[in-house]
């Protein structure tokens, strides 16, 4: 008979928040997979439980996957933890979920600790509706079209980020966003350094203009208040947009369709702003 799979929340900072029942399956079961086996080793001796540990991380989750199945397919019973918090949220915890239930192996949740529900929790913003939106693209041109496409998103967002790269995203949340909308950070959740900055995303730039990011964040933003079709659009503000993606690197008809797609306008009519008549001749007709 096939083993089962237990994804177990792990602390993301604070060992309080561990759970009787994700102790107990770490005692019971055959072998733990650990995003980080340092971190889940540390994890393991403060709950005195001895066990085989073996990795299963972004870069080697192909091999160690089916290693991890064949176990499984074998009758062992497999713990997964993830670095900190809940596997398969923006961790690859997922994909093995999925490749045994493909299996016809049965998966378990071990609830706990997860920091997207953490932050948003204790936010201030609505939680009614909500939307996870993990890490945004590295690449600043990818994060961009990504914030735009979140531009009329009325729920509340949250985003997960490295510290070195927050203070970039924070200012590009504010250009798409605008200074107004109201946003939390949420730091080193749990942690002795807990903190929540509840401010505009004007006042979250100047704030960190003056301090450096440092620990973990995660970062929730208010769903804007009008929807897609009630917002103006101003082409000027279309075409300063269009340009930009031109500096970044996009031809001038890639940047006119990303644009156009978003706003629902026409390609022509974006390719077609503050542009010449004689400029006109190099529009690529669709
Ligand atoms: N699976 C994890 C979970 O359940 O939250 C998230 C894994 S993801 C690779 C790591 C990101 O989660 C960090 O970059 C940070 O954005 C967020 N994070 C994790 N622990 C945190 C903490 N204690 N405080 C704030 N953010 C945290």
């Amino acid at each position: 008979m096939a083993g089962t799979l237990y994804l177990v929340a792990s602390p993301i900072g604070n060992m309080g928040d561990l759970t009787a029942r994700a102790g107990a399956v770490l005692a019971q079961v055959d072998l733990v997979a650990a995003e980080d086996t340092r971190r889940s080793g540390q994890l393991l001796q403060y709950l005195g439980i001895k066990k085989p540990l073996t990795s299963y991380f972004e870069h080697n989750k192909r091999k160690k996957g089916e290693v991890i199945l064949n176990a499984l397919l074998d009758g062992q019973n497999v713990a997964l933890l993830c670095d900190a918090g809940t596997p398969g949220i923006a961790d690859p915890g997922a994909d093995i979920a999925r490749e045994a239930i493909a299996a016809g192996i049965d998966v378990i949740p071990i609830p706990g600790a997860c920091a997207m529900l953490t932050a948003l929790m204790a936010s201030g913003l609505t939680t009614e509706r909500f939307v996870f939106e993990g890490f945004l693209p590295r690449k600043e041109k990818e994060r961009k079209l990504r914030l735009e496409e979140l531009q009329t998103e009325m729920r509340t967002m949250v985003f997960y980020e490295a510290p070195h790269r927050l203070k970039d995203t924070l200012k590009a949340m504010e250009q798409v966003f605008g200074q107004e909308r109201k946003a939390v950070c949420a730091r080193e959740l749990t942690k002795k350094f807990e903190e929540f900055l509840r401010m505009d995303l004007a006042q979250l730039n100047a704030h960190f203009a003056q301090k450096d990011p440092k620990g973990e964040f995660v970062v929730v933003v208010a769903g804007a208040e009008k929807r897609k079709d009630e917002i103006e659009i101003d082409l000027h503000a279309l075409l300063e947009v269009r340009e930009q993606l031109e500096q970044e690197g996009l031809s001038r008809k890639e940047a006119a369709k990303a644009v156009a797609k978003l706003y629902g306008k026409s390609v022509k009519e974006i390719y077609g702003l503050g542009l010449e008549q004689d400029e006109w001749s190099e529009y690529p007709c669709d």
